[in-house]
């Protein structure tokens, strides 16, 4: 584990408190700060679990905590209040069988790659034998914060069902993508999965467009797509990160009108009890 945390902070640039992936990682005394409306739970995720570790919002898909272990940990996490994980398999199985709608399932966490290969390989291949699922998501910072980690081995779980997969990795500034990150990205490609990120808004992160714009460019160049920009989840001890809709839009305005349509990410949030992403 420290070897693979040591792959994120070689990127920080020493010296330099500032630094965008300092920041990220970085316990600061203002986490201690109560601000109104950032909440242990504000996407209501406790109250959304038919069974401990499988949140069921969304029509269609489902998404099982599978650990709570991650390559990095970071400051803004919308789950760092939640430990929840999946220990009933057998009852995570029987509900998505019983429910023909669900098509999609995301595997998250915590970060699913942290899993042991042969793990991974056993609840996919249990979750292939279930007919009407159709896709396999992968929400993930391992190929970003510990690329060492996109082995073949894992690789080969992932791949060798039925199930077409889908992985999100979570970028948030262009620092972040090496040549380490890109070979892995690589793999994954040859293996046929699509890869996509994600990113947080987040102060004096990526809250300007040269940033924004470098991410989705260095994005593309490494072989991923931009996906979706987030703004953050009010999560308690989060409020130094947050950046408000109307800075969001204003960024995002920019983005799109110096970027290719497909460099553009969707800039969305999510609303406790809403029936999909919302668009900012
Ligand atoms: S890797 Fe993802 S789940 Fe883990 S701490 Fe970071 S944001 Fe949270």
């Amino acid at each position: 584990m420290r070897k693979q945390k040591q792959e994120f902070t070689k990127k920080i640039i020493p010296n330099n408190p500032l630094d965008p992936l300092l920041l990220q990682i970085l316990p600061q005394a203002k986490e201690q700060q109560k601000r109104a409306g950032f909440l242990q739970d504000p996407l209501g995720e406790k109250t959304a679990q038919p069974i401990p570790g499988l949140l069921h919002k969304y029509f269609g898909r489902v998404l099982l905590l599978v650990t709570n272990t991650c390559p990095i940990y970071c400051r803004f996490c919308f789950r760092r209040y939640l430990n929840d994980m999946i220990t009933d398999w057998q009852s995570v199985l029987n509900y998505i069988a019983k429910n023909p709608e669900i098509k999609e399932v995301i595997l998250s966490g915590g970060d699913p790659l942290m899993l042991k290969s042969q793990e991974l390989a056993t609840i996919i291949n249990k979750l292939a034998k279930i007919k009407h699922v159709q896709i396999l998501r992968v929400h993930t910072r391992v190929p970003i914060a510990a690329p060492k980690l996109i082995t073949q081995q894992l690789i080969t779980a992932l791949t060798s069902t039925r199930l077409p997969v889908v992985m999100v990795v979570h970028s948030n500034h262009p620092q972040e993508l090496d040549t380490k990150v890109a070979a892995a990205v690589k793999k994954l490609k040859r293996a046929n999965i699509l890869v996509l990120n994600q990113s947080v808004l987040l102060k004096k992160i990526n809250d300007d467009t040269k940033t924004l714009i470098a991410l989705s460019e260095k994005l593309f160049a490494t072989g991923i797509l931009p996906y979706y920009l987030h703004l953050l989840d009010k999560v308690q001890g989060t409020a130094h990160f947050y950046v408000g809709s109307t800075q969001a839009r204003k960024l995002h305005k920019i983005m799109t009108e110096k970027l290719p349509g497909f460099l553009v990410p969707k800039l969305v949030y999510e609303k406790r009890g809403a029936k999909s992403k919302v668009l900012v």
